[in-house]
């Protein structure tokens, strides 16, 4: 028991430290913050979204460029109130809610012992709970200057409906056959009940997603399919092989469109969470669709001469949960014997900031030659020129922001051009040629 406190405090101070690097750094900042701040909203600062936007790039790659059979695709946030409707959102997307009226504070009953619910005992204060209510977690607004029901309109809490609605303009304007599929990033809005652990669950986040159409009797091969090219996905991006794994969704579990699905999960501080989804969702959300908008949405197969409507694998990804993933998989304390240094081991591909130039001093033409090589990468990599403080100190800085490479101008420089190249997880050091950084790099930043 003792050991296993000492582990949580470990855990817990893991994200605190994380939570503070994330602000001292400019990776993440509390939204609106010099006004208390909002909950469950962030802002990424300049190397956060540095980050996040090399996560979409990594994921943007692996799931459209790399392949002959995905198309992308940005559709709009706010969609026709219908929508909601045909995908069972309005009727289906909400969470138990149950409140303590002693302490007044807020749960998903699915989230709490059964115990504290049979009791109707609230899990922090054991005071009275409420019966459970459904609460819908869309966000409404009005579509025009009209305040009234007839004038709603919801901050989509997923991407895929916008993919759904677009399935036949995609195929008709690509010349696309099935199987195939449509990506997407984007914003997507949740009232959720408890959000909470940073950016793991927040009310604004980011999705990754891809629907993929297939015809009907070979979805469970490409589901098969998917989920193992997903799961390889982050390890491509550097998440240890530990620290991932499969979650099988049991029929208590499956939601209202799902024929199978599976989660990604990693091991987060806080616990074993979801990553992403992968589901097998069978024809219901183009059957839906059709049925709502009056519109033939079925597809004719050329090879087997026959129409049908596409079943429809996902893969659903949260950009916010991997980059704090990300983040927590990086993230080391080492002892160097003379200190502890705070190192982020980040993917090269991922990193923030790519290389920093350091003139080793502020003399003997060190700066000159260390702004030219440094304006030399700049157009090609997200490089940083660092002149102020010592050599060690600056190089400490790089490591807790996960900069691969910091290539050092000194005295042996001046007389044969080569610069030290300094390796951010071994701290070891070698020699180039000045003239060869540029495609150093290039070949060590790649995905
Ligand atoms: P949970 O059970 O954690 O609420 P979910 O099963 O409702 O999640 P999905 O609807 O499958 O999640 O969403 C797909 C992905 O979007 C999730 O795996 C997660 O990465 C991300 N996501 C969902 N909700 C949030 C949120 N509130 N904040 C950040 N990311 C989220």
């Amino acid at each position: 028991m003792a050991k296993k406190n000492a582990e949580t405090s470990q855990q817990t101070q893991i994200m605190d430290k994380l939570v503070s690097l994330c602000k001292r750094r400019g990776f993440i900042f509390q939204s609106s913050e010099i006004y208390g701040g909002i909950n469950a909203c962030w802002d990424y600062g300049p190397l956060g979204v540095e980050l996040k936007n090399n996560i979409k790039q990594a994921w943007w790659r692996a799931m459209v460029y790399e392949r002959d059979d995905i198309e992308g695709l940005d559709a709009s946030v706010l969609m026709h109130p219908k929508v909601w409707e045909a995908s069972g959102h309005v009727e289906n997307f909400t969470d138990p809610l149950v409140d303590c009226k002693s302490c007044k504070l807020r749960f998903r009953a699915d989230q709490i012992p059964e115990e504290n619910l049979k009791l109707k005992k609230c899990p922090e204060c054991g005071g009275e709970l409420t019966e459970p209510r459904k609460f819908n977690l869309m966000f409404k607004t009005f579509m025009g200057p009209v305040e009234d029901e007839a004038h709603i309109v919801y901050l989509r809490p997923e991407t895929a409906q916008g993919i759904y609605v677009n399935f036949e303009n995609v195929y008709v304007s690509m010349r696309r056959k099935i199987p195939f599929g449509i990506a997407q990033i984007g914003k997507a809005f949740r009232n959720e009940i408890t959000p909470g652990n940073f950016i793991f669950r927040m009310r604004e986040f980011e999705q990754m997603e891809m629907q993929f159409f297939v015809r009907p009797g070979t979805d469970m091969e490409w589901f098969e399919i998917w989920k193992e090219e997903r799961y390889k996905w982050y390890l491509r991006i550097g998440i240890k092989p530990e620290k991932l794994r499969f979650h099988k969704h049991g029929p208590d579990e499956l939601a209202h469109y799902a024929s199978a699905a599976y989660d990604i999960q990693f091991e987060f501080p806080f616990g074993w969470q979801e990553l992403e989804g992968i589901h097998n969702r069978t024809d219901y959300d183009l059957s839906r669709h059709q049925q709502y908008s009056g519109k033939d949405l079925s597809y004719y197969d050329d090879e087997i001469k026959q129409k049908y409507i596409p079943y429809i694998i996902e893969t659903s990804a949260g950009c916010d949960r991997t980059l704090l993933a990300v983040l927590v998989n990086a993230y080391d304390e080492e002892d160097t014997g003379k200190e502890i240094r705070t190192v982020l081991r980040l993917h090269p591909f991922l990193a923030p900031i790519k290389a920093a130039v350091l003139p080793l001093v502020n003399r003997e033409n060190m700066p000159e030659i260390a702004w030219e090589i440094y304006k030399s990468l700049k157009p090609h990599f997200k490089v940083f020129y660092d002149d102020s403080g010592s050599i060690g100190r600056r190089y400490r800085r790089q490591d807790e922001i996960g900069t691969p490479f910091c290539f050092t101008v000194d005295s042996q420089t001046l007389q044969d051009g080569t610069v030290t190249v300094r390796d951010r997880d071994t701290m070891k050091q070698e020699r180039i040629h000045k003239s060869e950084v540029l495609d150093f790099l290039k070949e060590k930043i790649k995905f």
